[in-house]
């Protein structure tokens, strides 16, 4: 079969993807784009360090695998800096980006999946795990049926062989359990974001959550 890759093209890009969360009600990080590495650093202005840069565009499906996400960037002369170094190595893999995201970095805490996907058999189910960039690994993931309930979100979030970490382990504080419930909720609920989009999957991977509440600091959006 000939055509564009859905996945690489039609996709949203994440900071649209991040828009439409915000619009909902999940939190996601203050951020901004810009088109080129050179007003990188001009959209960095009135955001507050440490600061993650991001490209994204066609080809930039998992950002990590191809060097195009940096951590911990003191400013925007820094964020500057890491782009035109970022830029040159996904040029030399063949990837030209469409621009650049720079974002607030959140703080650390417990890093989940959260996605709505379609199930062949059983149509819109919302999936919830830990992991971060472990998920695969772990595979330690809960899913239901859309829409879901408080009652059955709270269900799938105790039945996760790591949920002990979400109470406070090794004298890390308890997440705000309230708030991924309610993060939960607005995708996969009733009225939820699952019913909006057309979705084939809708995936937020990590919502970092701590004592403080949650934030999505990745956001895809994969159409049908
Ligand atoms: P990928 O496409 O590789 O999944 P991500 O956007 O998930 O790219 O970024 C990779 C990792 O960097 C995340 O799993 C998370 O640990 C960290 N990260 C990304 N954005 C932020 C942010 N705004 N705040 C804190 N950590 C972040
Ligand atoms: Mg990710």
């Amino acid at each position: 079969m000939s055509g564009p890759d859905p996945l690489t093209t039609a996709a949203l890009p994440e900071h649209e993807v991040k828009a439409l969360l915000r619009e909902a009600g999940v939190p996601v990080p203050r951020g901004a784009t810009a088109a080129s590495a050179g007003q990188v650093a001009a959209a960095a202005e009135g955001l507050t360090p440490p600061l993650v840069l991001k490209a994204f565009g066609a080809g930039l499906v998992h950002k990590s695998d191809s060097g195009a996400v940096r951590l911990a960037l003191g400013g925007p002369a820094e964020a500057a800096e890491a782009a035109a170094g970022m830029l040159e190595g996904l040029l030399a893999q063949g990837i030209t980006p469409d621009g650049f995201l720079v974002e607030e970095q959140a703080a650390p805490g417990v890093e989940l999946i959260v996605g709505a996907v379609r199930d062949p058999g059983f149509g819109p189910v919302l999936l919830a795990g830990l992991g971060g960039v472990w998920t695969e690994a772990l595979r330690d993931t809960a899913v239901c049926l859309c829409p879901v309930s408080e009652t059955d979100v709270r269900r799938m979030l105790a039945s996760l062989r790591g949920a002990r970490l979400l109470h406070g382990y090794r004298g890390r504080p308890a997440v705000d359990l309230d708030a991924l419930v309610k993060l939960l909720l607005t995708l996969g609920g009733a009225g939820g974001l699952w019913e909006r989009l057309e979705l084939g999957e809708f995936e937020l991977n990590p919502v970092i959550a701590t004592g403080q509440g949650v934030v999505a600091v990745d956001a895809r959006h994969i159409p049908d």
